[in-house]
């Protein structure tokens, strides 16, 4: 993809959307840092619905370490992975009240420290609570900047690479948020909503057409059949041999 068709695609997620920001809700960072350790393979609605109780009456680090596994445990059993999730939200509490007065780090070695906290989390936490034109990706940005052509990569590191290097410098620090929303509610995994994508005239994706989907996979069929019976005429033939 050149840099006019970038340049046209990030234009008009800005125009649709100027602000655009996580939907996981918090009031402080430290109530981000623990809404995004819990939407690891988690939906933000999810989250959202777990956290409204738990930052209500636990939303500061001493108050949630308060809480012990225990009693965190209830909160945010509706989250998938929530026994390990809690053992690292305790954890990281207690790293923030020990090592850190309360505060979540502002530096990426220090966020990547802390339990549960990936390369990703520090990622969103950079640049949502601190302003950094850091890039998230999570599987929607990845799957979007591999489709549409904008930054494409085989893993999701490259592809991070690939988008700080190519999407044009004053939409850096939004970029994901859009990549994320796009890929939510436009360009879904299975249906992308072409029809009705705002960037579907600059997209450099190129759906296989169903007749080679169809193809491919009657050549599966077929190439695994073979594979099959070669093994038992095989297996029959070193049998007679040996007997
Ligand atoms: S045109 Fe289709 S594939 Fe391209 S970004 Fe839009 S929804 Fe995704």
């Amino acid at each position: 993809m050149n840099k006019t068709k970038r340049e046209a695609i990030f234009a008009r997620f800005e125009q649709a959307n100027p602000k655009p920001t996580t939907e996981l809700e918090y009031a402080s960072v430290f109530q981000l840092l623990i809404a995004v350790i819990l939407s690891a393979q988690a939906t933000d609605k999810s989250v959202n619905l777990a956290t409204r109780a738990l930052f209500k009456s636990h939303g500061t680090p001493k108050k949630m370490l308060a809480l012990g596994v225990t009693g965190l445990t209830p909160y945010i059993k509706t989250i998938g992975l929530f026994r390990t999730k809690a053992k690292n939200v305790i954890a990281t509490c207690q790293a923030l009240v020990e090592q850190h007065n309360n505060e979540v780090p502002r530096s990426r070695e220090a966020l990547e420290a802390l339990p549960g906290v990936g390369r990703k989390t520090a990622n969103v936490v950079l640049n949502t609570a601190f302003g950094e034109p850091t890039m998230a990706v999570d599987t929607h940005i990845y799957r979007v900047s591999n489709r549409t052509g904008i930054a494409p990569g085989k893993t999701v590191l490259a592809v991070e690479k690939a988008l700080e290097k190519f999407v044009p410098a004053q939409y850096q620090l939004n970029a994901h948020h859009w990549l994320i929303l796009h890929g939510r509610y436009v360009c879904m995994a299975r249906t992308p909503k072409c029809e009705v994508c705002a960037i579907a005239d600059l997209c450099e994706y190129k759906p296989k057409d169903k007749t080679t989907a169809k193809k491919t996979a009657a050549k599966k069929v077929i190439k695994k059949a073979i594979k099959k019976v070669t093994k038992k005429v095989l297996k029959i033939t070193s049998k007679k041999l040996t007997a």
